[in-house]
């Protein structure tokens, strides 16, 4: 069965790279058109957008800063300025700001949570506003908008060393679930993605070498994801194929989220 989202306009979040990469490429794939925020790397977004293009696709690429409320509202309107409408927003936009509890600053705290959190809170709510704000096409897809949060298995897995990292990722479950509650009446379905480890820039330190083996122990599945393996969940949930998924969370993970270490009696 081939999913299409054709007539859709798509805003996949921190797609210069990784996982938004992917998400844009699959939702252009499936028909839509997709609008590709970069946040400081505008040459691979523009060569994607380019790709896209080549194609017989439509995309653009627009730079800008999720944390950053201004910001957001511009990515939304360059989304309707250019493709007239918008119907599905993947908040991807993500970072890590590692360090021991002990020695975690007030810096390393605030830069994660507020692209990791209020990030996905202004990308949802400005999706949301453009979202009431438009005709409902029920010729284009069941639902009158489709939102997809990038989380983690860290909304679950505590992670020592990453407690900004884990704690924004928390936060987005209760956000995704909260906003899932009040808006479904309004037929706009929110659901979130948790990948483990997929191989992306954001985890290239616990991955190379001897890393990669040791990675997999936590993987029952006995392999390290790739970017496409959360693409095509992302697709599915932003189709009518998923129309009464709303307010769950995909864990995307081989199995990662499944207590592996108690696999041979714990
Ligand atoms: P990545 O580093 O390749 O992608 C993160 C993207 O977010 C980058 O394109 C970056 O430019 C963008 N970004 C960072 N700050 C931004 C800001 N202020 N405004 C706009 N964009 C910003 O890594 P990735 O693995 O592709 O991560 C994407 C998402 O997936 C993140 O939310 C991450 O937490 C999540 N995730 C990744 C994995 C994994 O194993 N790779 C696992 C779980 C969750």
């Amino acid at each position: 069965m081939r999913i299409s989202l054709e007539g859709q306009v798509a805003l996949v979040t921190g797609a210069s790279s990784g996982l938004g990469y992917a998400c844009a490429e699959a939702l252009a794939a499936a028909g839509a058109a997709v609008t590709i925020n970069y946040h400081s790397h505008r040459e691979p977004a523009e060569s994607l957008a380019e790709k896209i293009r080549a194609h017989g696709g439509q995309a653009i690429a627009v730079a800008g800063d999720v944390s950053v409320e201004a910001d957001v509202d511009k990515l939304i309107a360059a989304a309707v300025s250019t493709f007239g409408r918008l119907d599905i927003l993947v908040a991807n936009s993500g970072l890590q700001k590692d360090a021991s509890f002990g020695d975690m600053t007030l810096a390393d705290w605030n830069s994660v949570i507020s692209v990791n959190l209020t990030g996905q809170l202004l990308c949802a709510r400005a999706a949301l506003r453009q979202f009431r704000q438009q005709q409902f096409k029920p010729e284009l897809s069941r639902a009158a908008g489709k939102i997809v949060h990038m989380s983690s298995v860290h909304q679950v897995i505590p992670w020592a060393g990453h407690v900004n990292y884990s704690a924004s990722k928390g936060g987005v479950d209760l956000l995704m679930r909260s906003i899932a509650q009040e808006i479904g009446e309004e037929r706009i379905r929110v659901n979130a993605v948790a990948p483990g480890a997929i191989k992306t820039a954001i985890n290239a330190d616990s991955i190379k070498g001897g890393a990669e083996e040791k990675l997999l122990e936590l993987v029952p599945y006995g392999r390290i994801g790739v970017p496409e393996d959360v693409a095509n969940a992302v697709v599915w949930l932003a189709s009518d194929l998923s129309d009464y998924v709303h307010g769950a969370t995909l864990f995307i993970d081989g199995g990662m989220s499944l207590y592996p270490g108690f696999r041979n009696n714990g």
